[in-house]
């Protein structure tokens, strides 16, 4: 009895004290390219494109927040990662990024990646009445999983985290755990 007791208030603290612990975040698993990812500016990207989003920025920008954050982690080659814009009737999704193995067929997260592709959905995007900010900061989120990397919880300052954001700049803790999956 006395044996449970002390388990059970373990257990408590643990449950309590776990979510402050920030740490790097990352699928387990490679890309066919490493760190080195190849971009696509699919035509969608200026088809959705108006005064108030500009996609193609934002998926630049994204870009530019990643690279040479690990020497591994550069933009060149030959097309392995597509970044475009569509529509979804899932309501509570603002982005994906789904991997794909070498016979174009979707992968594991953690496994090995011959290509990526992730995508802006338009509609969500509108009708939450995203700003720019906003909108970028998925562009961000979506690549930082191209690039391996996994969710962090919520209350973390990171662009890895979950849904809306007024910030659309990589975090520390981004920055840590690029480094941890590619290398510095
Ligand atoms: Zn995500």
């Amino acid at each position: 009895m006395k044996k449970v007791s002390s388990f059970l208030v373990l257990g408590l603290f643990a449950m309590v004290f776990s979510p402050d612990v920030t740490e790097a975040r990352s699928f387990d698993g490679t890309r066919a390219t490493g760190g080195v990812f190849s971009p696509v500016y699919h035509s969608s990207l200026t088809s959705y494109s108006d005064s108030i989003h500009n996609y193609t920025s934002y998926y630049e920008y994204a870009e530019d927040q990643w690279t040479g954050v690990s020497s591994e982690v550069i933009s060149s080659g030959t097309g392995t990662d597509t970044f475009m814009v569509g529509t979804t009737s899932d309501a509570n999704t603002t982005g994906r990024m789904t991997p794909y193995n070498a016979g174009g067929i979707p992968a594991s997260l953690d496994g090995t990646w011959a290509t990526t592709q992730s995508v802006l959905f338009d509609n969500n995007i509108r009708s939450a009445n995203f700003t720019s900010t906003n909108a970028r900061a998925v562009a961000v989120h979506e690549v930082g999983h191209a690039l391996k990397l996994s969710h962090q919880p919520d209350g973390v300052n990171s662009i890895m985290v979950q849904g809306r954001k007024n910030f659309s700049a990589i975090r520390a803790i981004d920055r840590e755990s690029l480094i941890n999956k590619w290398g510095n």
